[in-house]
Formats: structure tokens, sequence, C-alpha cells
């Protein structure tokens, strides 16, 4: 579904992302995991078309993408969710869901959309109408999640969705990605919690100063001692 091959992204002088290749095929959770400043941010948004490549190519369904603007690739059906929510204070639960939707041409399946995201996020659905400012950090992080699965996403891209969530939000936002995975939404997810993104992940890349330094299934990489020692604490 997806493949980056070559990428290189800077920062003015800092090279940020070096060479990085790696693949998504449909259906898949992958996850990419790296300590702080590896670089996973970046590539996320180099795919969302937020920051732009040096070099390298980003090919999305047979389409080369990474000279298409954020709105496009929006449309063309890559949702990210960001690091730190960023959902629209002073908005309402619901009208933060209805930004989600702003890029949709299928007007009438929005109604459809609001039924999927409330019954993935009931607490949503109760607190609809109240201000996305109000919510707890966990509630947060359901509704940015609800906002991109609102523009009907083929790939959905998580970063860092469990930061600086209490361990039970953190258990169920994994269960949900897992069931949206499972509805059909194929996932790039960027994790600091390795042990939680590759339980749940098809294959992950490990990622340390911009280079991809290994790669394997889910099951692979948390029996590998080098990751354990890195990234599990082991
Ligand atoms: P984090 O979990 O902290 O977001 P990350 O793995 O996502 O880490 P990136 O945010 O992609 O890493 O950062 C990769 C590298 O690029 C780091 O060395 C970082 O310092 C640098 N970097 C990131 N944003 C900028 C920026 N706006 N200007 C200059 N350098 C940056």
């Amino acid at each position: 579904m997806l493949s980056v091959k070559d990428l290189v992204v800077n920062y003015g002088a800092i090279q940020a992302i070096k060479k990085v290749s790696f693949e998504i095929h449909t259906g898949e959770i992958v996850t990419l995991i790296g300590a702080n400043g590896a670089g996973k941010s970046t590539i996320l948004h180099t795919i969302s078309g937020i920051m732009r490549p040096v070099s390298g190519q980003v090919t999305y369904l047979d389409r080369q993408i990474q000279k298409v603007s954020a709105p496009k690739i929006v449309q063309a059906g890559i949702s990210q969710v960001p690091e730190g929510r960023h959902i629209f204070p002073g908005l309402s639960v619901q009208e933060n869901l209805q930004m989600g939707a702003f890029l949709r041409k299928d007007r009438r399946n929005i109604a459809q959309a609001y039924e999927d995201v409330y019954n993935y996020f009931p607490v949503l659905k109760q607190r609809r109408h109240q201000d996305a400012a109000t919510l707890s950090g966990g509630e947060q992080q359901m509704l940015a999640m609800g906002r991109a699965l609102m523009a009907a996403p083929k790939l959905m891209l998580l970063d860092e969705p469990s930061m600086g969530l209490a361990p039970i939000f953190i258990n169920e936002i994994f269960d949900i990605i897992r069931a949206i995975n499972a509805a059909g939404t194929t996932v790039l997810l960027i994790e600091q919690n390795a042990n939680k993104a590759l339980s749940i992940a098809n294959r992950g890349y490990v990622l340390a100063s911009g280079e991809i330094k290994l790669s394997g299934t889910g099951q692979e990489l948390l029996a590998n001692t080098a990751v354990q020692k890195a990234y599990l604490g082991g």
C-alpha cells in the first residue's frame, strides 16, 4: 500500500532522515519504534505531506506522493493523528469530529462515520456537546483518533498515541487501534512504548539517528536481545 524509498529529510543543515526505506502492506499494523529524536515524527510528516523530502520517494497505491499537498493526501485516504492530539479547543467534541470530515466529497456517508466513531468511543457520544478542551488526556486522544477516522482513511498514521496517558487508557487505545485495523484500516504506528506497539504490530522497524537499524515481525523484535536492551528495559 505504501512504500518509502531512500527517503532523506533535512531541517536546514541537520539531516534528520538518512535514506530510509520501508513498506506497509494493505491490512497491516506496522510500527516504527525508536528513542526521542530518532526521526519518527519527521517520517510521518513527510508521508502526510507536511514536510518535503530532499530526495527519495513515497509511493501510495502506485502513485508517488512526495510532492502532493497535505489536503490532497488526506483526500487520497491517509489521515494523521498528531503527537499531542491537537484537538480544537473552543469547539465541541462533535464539531472537532466534523472538522475531520471537512475534505470529504461523499457528504451523505458522514452520518454513518459519526456512528462508527461513537461506536469505537462511546464516551465521545456522551460528551459530544461538551467543549473538547474539557476532556481528559485519554479522551482527547480518542477524539484525535475519531477526527482522523471521519476522513475515512485507508491508512491511518498514529504519532505516539500512548504518550502521557494512564495505563488504563493506554490499554484501551491499543485495543481500539486493533479494532480499527480489523475493520479494514491499515495502520502505521509510531511509539516510544515499544513493548505495546510491537505486541499489536504485524511488523516493525527500529529507527535510530534517522536510519532503520532493524526490522522484523512484532514477535521477532520483541524477542530480539538488542531491542530488549535498548527499548524494552530488558
Ligand atoms: P520525538 O519522539 O521526540 O518526536 P522523533 O523520533 O519523532 O522524536 P523527530 O521529531 O522526527 O524525532 O526528530 C528527528 C531529528 O530532527 C531530531 O534530531 C530533532 O532534533 C530534529 N528536529 C526535529 N524537528 C526539528 C526542527 N523543527 N528544527 C530542527 N531540527 C528538528
